[in-house]
């Protein structure tokens, strides 16, 4: 169980992970507010991508769609690995999952792999990811091409940040495709590769964690493909 991370934590964080980071304005106090289940107390990261490569994917993780409001994530990461933020609350990214899969990240008590999900959002008993995880959406066409070096480096070094200002391993990182039974993302990796490189940066730096302290709150759901 872990209070979210300010708005200038999360920054620090990136910032000393070594990430190309841009400040969207407005980005801080950018969320979803209380809806669902609010925000927090976080308990891991969500890797997405966005479904398409156009160059109004940035917008729609920081607006929405007709059918779904921003944020959409917490950032969005281009193709040259700039990693920009949107929002440091809730954000519609992750919208209703599994609540096994959440007691095996929340625990880390798993060994490859969490177990299958057999939710999505809407379905019966389906648990309110928005509260529970950071999002990070990346541009990406989900054909399942490999992403760029230097974004896959991005992704590594967000989801490495996060956890490491939270004190966290590499199995409190998951993708869509973990959380719901319906949704593909990132389907360029295996996230059990993902999860090794995240522990592996992990362990090989010994950065200073920043404090933990209390965040602004943010509903459901993410985009480009946000969810829902
Ligand atoms: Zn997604």
């Amino acid at each position: 169980m872990a209070t979210p991370l300010t708005a200038s934590q999360m920054l620090t964080a990136l910032i000393a992970e070594g990430l190309d980071t841009k400040e969207r304005s407005g980005w801080r106090t950018h969320d979803r507010g209380n809806r669902g289940d609010g925000w927090g107390p976080v308990h891991g990261v969500m890797i997405h991508h966005t479904g398409g490569t156009a160059p109004s994917d940035g917008e729609i993780v920081w607006s929405g769609r007709a059918d779904l409001p921003g944020p959409c994530a917490h950032a969005y990461l281009a193709k040259d690995g700039t990693l920009t933020l949107t929002s440091a609350g809730r954000a519609n990214h992750a919208g209703g999952g599994d609540p096994a899969v959440l007691s095996a990240v929340i625990a880390e008590s798993y060994t490859t792999r969490p177990p299958a999900p057999h939710k999505h959002d809407g379905s019966p008993g389906a648990q309110d990811g928005n509260a529970r995880f950071y999002g990070l959406e990346v541009s990406d066409r989900g054909t399942g091409s490999a992403w760029p070096a230097a974004q896959y480096e991005a992704a590594v070094r967000w989801a490495t940040a996060i956890c490491r200002a939270h004190g966290w391993t590499a199995k409190s990182v998951i993708g869509h495709k973990e959380w719901s039974d319906w949704k593909p993302d990132p389907a360029a990796f295996d996230m059990a590769v993902f999860r090794r490189d995240v522990q592996a940066r992990l362990d090989a730096s010994t950065k200073p964690k920043p404090p933990t302290a209390s965040a602004p709150a943010s509903e459901n759901h993410a985009a480009p493909q946000c969810e829902t």
